[in-house]
C-alpha cells in the first residue's frame, strides 16, 4: 500500500481544522493537536460572519490620520492602552506603510482571490458532515446615521465592488422593509445580500473535527512547545514533552503561531488584536441577519443561542486579562440599534484574540527556507471567512491538483 503523507496540524482552531479536513479528504493521515478542545479559543467566539466580500484592508489610505485618536480614544474602535505603545508601535508603522493606494489595491487583489468561493467552502465540508443547517444567507446589513456618515466608508465600498461584491444602498424605508425593528437613528443602510453567516461557530468547529476523526485522524489535546528539525527540515513537533513525528506540519496556531517559528529564524510581525462579544439569549428582538452599526462596526448577528455582539478591537498582547470596559462598549452599540432589546440576562463577556498581520493578508502555504514546514495563520477580522478556503488551498498545494491561486502574496518570506 502506498505511504499515506502523514500531517501534524498545530492548533485546532478553524483555521487548522478546515485544513486538517480537506487534507484528510485528501488522503493524509491527520494529526490535529491542540492544547483546548477543536475550536474552543477564538474561534468559538466570533461574530459568524461569512464575507467573502470583504477584500478591502484595514489599512486604507488616508489611515495615518486616524491613528492619534486610536490611541486616545478609549471608546473608539480600535484602543491601545498607555501601557501597550511600545509594543504596539511596530507593528502600527507596518500598518501605516500598508495604506499606499498601490499597496492596497494589491492587498485587496490578493484577498479576492483567496476568498472567491468562501461560502461554498464552508458549504461543501458543513454538505459532507450533514451539518449545512449552520449557515444562514440572509446578507448582512450595514448602518449608517445618514449619507455623510457612509460617505467616509466609500473608499472601501468602492474597492469591495471593484472585486465583485453586490452592494446596495437603502433609505429608512428599505432599512425597515429587512429589519422593521432597528431605531430611527439610522436612515441609510448598506445591504451586502450574498453574505452569509454561521448560526453557531463552536458548533461548526467541533462539527469539522468529527469530520477530521471520521476520515480517520486523530484530534489530540496537548501542548506544542517546538517544532522539530533535522537536516534543515522541519520533521514534527515536541507535543507534551514527547516527539511526533511528521511528513508535514502546518502551523494553524493563530495569534500565538509566531512564537512557535522564532527559533527557526523566522519573524512575523503577528499581534493580537483582543475583540469582545456578549452573548443574549432572550433579547426580545431577533435581526433576521448580522447588522453592522457602522459607528464602532460592531456586529450584532442573530445566532442558535440567542443574540450576539462582537467586535472591538484592542491591542494588549495574548497574555493581558480582558478588560471588561472594552467590552461594556458592545451594549451600547446595541442600544444604538436596539433601545428596546432586553439585556438582563446577559452573559458574561468573552474575549478572543484576532490574529493579525499590518497587511491584512493571512500567511498561507509553504516556507520555503524550511521544507516540511506550511503556515496557515493571520487571517485577523476575516478567520472564519478565509478558514475554507485556506484549507482547501493549503491541502491542494501539499497533495494536488496545483491550486489555481498564486500564493506568493501569502508568503511568510514577505517580512523577511
Ligand atoms: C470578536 C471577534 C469577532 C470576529 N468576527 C469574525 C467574523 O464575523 N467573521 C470572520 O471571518 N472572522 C471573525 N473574527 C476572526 C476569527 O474569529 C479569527 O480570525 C479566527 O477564529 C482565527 O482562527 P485560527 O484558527 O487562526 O485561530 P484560533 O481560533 O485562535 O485557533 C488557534 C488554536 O491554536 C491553539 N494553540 C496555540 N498555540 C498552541 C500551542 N503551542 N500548542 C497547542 N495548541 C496551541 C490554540 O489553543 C487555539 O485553539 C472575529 C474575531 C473576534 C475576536
Amino acid at each position: 500500500m502506498e505511504h499515506k503523507p502523514r500531517v501534524l496540524v498545530v492548533g485546532a482552531g478553524i483555521v487548522g481544522l478546515c485544513c486538517a479536513w480537506y487534507l484528510a479528504r485528501a488522503g493524509a493521515d491527520i494529526t490535529l493537536v491542540d492544547r483546548d478542545g477543536p475550536g474552543e479559543g477564538t474561534s468559538s467566539g466570533n461574530a459568524g460572519a461569512i464575507s467573502a466580500g470583504s477584500v478591502a484592508p484595514l489599512a486604507m489610505p488616508g489611515v495615518l490620520k486616524q491613528v492619534p485618536g486610536m490611541l486616545l480614544d478609549p471608546k473608539g474602535a480600535l484602543h491601545i492602552p498607555a501601557r501597550y505603545w511600545p509594543a504596539a508601535f511596530p507593528w502600527l508603522w507596518r500598518f501605516v506603510l500598508e495604506a499606499r493606494p498601490e499597496r492596497v489595491a494589491e492587498i485587496a487583489q490578493a484577498l479576492a482571490v483567496l476568498l472567491h468561493g468562501a461560502e461554498e467552502r464552508h458549504l461543501e465540508i458543513l454538505k459532507a458532515e450533514g451539518a449545512l443547517d449552520l449557515i444562514a444567507h440572509n446578507g448582512q446589513l450595514y448602518l449608517y446615521r445618514d449619507a455623510q456618515h457612509l460617505a467616509k466608508d466609500d473608499a472601501s465600498w468602492a474597492l469591495r465592488r471593484e472585486h465583485g461584491m453586490e452592494t446596495r444602498v437603502l433609505d429608512r424605508a428599505g432599512i425597515l422593509e429587512l429589519e422593521p425593528e432597528v431605531s430611527a437613528a439610522y436612515t441609510v443602510g448598506l445591504f451586502a445580500p450574498r453574505q452569509g453567516h454561521s448560526l453557531n461557530p463552536l458548533r461548526q468547529a467541533r462539527v469539522i473535527a468529527r469530520g477530521v476523526e471520521r476520515m480517520g485522524g486523530r484530534v489530540l489535546r496537548g501542548n506544542v512547545s517546538a517544532l522539530m528539525t533535522q537536516d534543515h527540515r522541519v520533521t514534527g513537533a515536541m507535543v507534551d514533552g514527547a516527539p511526533v513525528a511528521a511528513d508535514h506540519v502546518v502551523l494553524a496556531a493563530g495569534a500565538w503561531s509566531a512564537k512557535l517559528l522564532a527559533p527557526l529564524g523566522i519573524r512575523v510581525p503577528l499581534e493580537s488584536q483582543r475583540g469582545y462579544h456578549i452573548m443574549l439569549p432572550h433579547p426580545g428582538v431577533m435581526p433576521r441577519r448580522p447588522l453592522v452599526p457602522a459607528d464602532r462596526k460592531a456586529f450584532i448577528t442573530p445566532m442558535e443561542e440567542g443574540l450576539r455582539i462582537a467586535g472591538t478591537v484592542e491591542f494588549g498582547g495574548t497574555e493581558a486579562p480582558p478588560n471588561a470596559a472594552r467590552a461594556a462598549l458592545l451594549l451600547e452599540d446595541l442600544a444604538k440599534v436596539y433601545p428596546q432589546a432586553d439585556i438582563r440576562d446577559a452573559k458574561p463577556h468573552w474575549m478572543g484574540h484576532r490574529p493579525c498581520l499590518p497587511d491584512s493578508l493571512p500567511v498561507v502555504g509553504p516556507v520555503r527556507e524550511w521544507p516540511g514546514l506550511w503556515c496557515a495563520f493571520g487571517h485577523g477580522h476575516l478567520g472564519l471567512t478565509g478558514s475554507g478556503p485556506a484549507g482547501a488551498v493549503v491541502a491542494a498545494a501539499m497533495l494536488g491538483p496545483t491550486p489555481n491561486a498564486d500564493l506568493s502574496p501569502f508568503g511568510v518570506e514577505r517580512f523577511a
